[in-house]
């Protein structure tokens, strides 16, 4: 199996060099489980976190390591009665060309219900993120405002479709001209560039009766715009924070905890932090459910940014943290 491991902890943005590629064989599977060809690679965030030595919801890869990621998979052997050669699965294989997988940690995919590739983006992992927040913390309600920044990335594009769907108006921030058109393309009802100056000015335009809902992807230089806006009662699910993912430490600048506890109190803020899983045992099925209508309805739309080739997975990466991917970002690894 081609490997890209864990080389080194990068300081600050990863760099090619904290990736080494190796070539190992494939552990033959023992009974109950399967070896599977990867097919499609998942590249997300939440892997820069798993490249860093610092406690967190999840435990650090080693040096070493494999990288983590989920992955589309065929299965090419099967010492299990529950999968047979040839069938299209959703797996956790990492950044490899082949691994061995327990057949019970699987989930089959049936090809002519959804691209496959939509297994790790909007009818995956993603979306799902997308779904449960909205649904369990922001618990939106036709007529109010929602934003969400990294708005045409796998999470933030579908916060705002469903949020559209539920009868929200919807604003969506991302950096540059043709992710912002693309925002007027998804529905959003506006739609504004980060990269640009006075995004507090352009936001209180945009949202002249404040926000009701802000699903935070990105923290730093957007909550700062968003915070004075935020209307009494608004939920943040505090989703994730891209923009301070390869930061090395606080940013130099004066310390105002005091003043967003003091907003929380003043307007009754709900800010409620998830990790996905916390919310799949009880809702993935009706996720699927619905999210699987609403793409084949043609409700929500999806945008992916394929690369070719595992070997080329870290720049992908990088690039995707610094927001030079367009849509999900995903590893073409082999043919289906
Ligand atoms: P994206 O494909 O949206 O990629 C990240 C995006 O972040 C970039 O494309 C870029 O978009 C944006 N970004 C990076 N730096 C900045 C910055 N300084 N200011 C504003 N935007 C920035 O990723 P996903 O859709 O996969 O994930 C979105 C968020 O959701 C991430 O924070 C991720 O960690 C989080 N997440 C959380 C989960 C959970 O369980 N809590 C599960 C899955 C994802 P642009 O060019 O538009 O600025």
């Amino acid at each position: 199996s081609h490997q890209i491991r864990l080389a080194s902890r990068p300081e600050g943005a990863p760099r090619p060099e904290n990736f080494s590629h190796e070539d190992h064989a494939v552990r033959p599977p023992e009974t109950g489980e399967v070896v599977l060809k990867t097919l499609y690679l998942s590249l997300d965030p939440y892997m820069r976190g798993r490249m860093a030595d610092v406690e967190s919801y999840a435990e650090p890869l080693q040096l070493g390591d494999v990288m983590v990621g989920g992955t589309v998979a065929e299965v090419v052997e099967s010492a299990s009665e529950a999968l047979h050669p040839g069938q299209v699965v959703s797996a956790y294989g990492g950044w490899q060309s082949y691994s061995t997988a327990k057949a019970s940690s699987v989930r089959v995919l049936d090809p002519d219900q959804a691209p496959i590739t939509t297994a790790l983006g909007v009818l995956g992992m993603p979306g799902f993120t997308a779904y449960a927040g909205l649904l369990q913390i922001a618990k939106p309600t036709a007529g109010e405002t929602l934003a969400v920044a990294a708005a045409t990335g796998p999470v933030g594009a579908t916060v705002g479709q469903i949020a559209r769907i539920l009868g929200c108006r919807t604003i969506g921030i991302a950096g540059g001209a043709r992710k912002v058109d693309h925002l007027r393309e998804l529905g959003f009802d506006v739609a504004l560039d980060h990269r640009e100056g006075d995004l507090a000015g352009r936001l209180r335009d945009a949202a002249p009766e404040g926000i009701d809902i802000y699903f935070e992807n990105v923290g730093g230089a957007v909550w700062d715009a968003v915070l004075p806006r935020l209307n009494t009662f608004a939920r943040v699910p505090v989703c994730g924070l891209a923009a301070s993912y390869n930061l090395t430490g606080l940013p130099p600048r004066p310390d105002r905890s005091q003043a967003l506890l003091r907003a929380v109190l003043d307007k009754s803020l709900t800010l409620r932090g998830f990790i996905q899983n916390e919310f799949a045992p009880a809702m993935f099925d009706d996720f699927l459910h619905d999210m699987g209508g609403w793409v084949r309805e043609g409700k929500v739309a999806y945008r992916e940014d394929i690369t070719d080739g595992l070997d080329h997975a870290p720049e992908a990466f990088i690039g995707m943290l610094e927001g030079r991917n367009f849509g999900k970002t995903l590893v073409k690894v082999a043919e289906h």
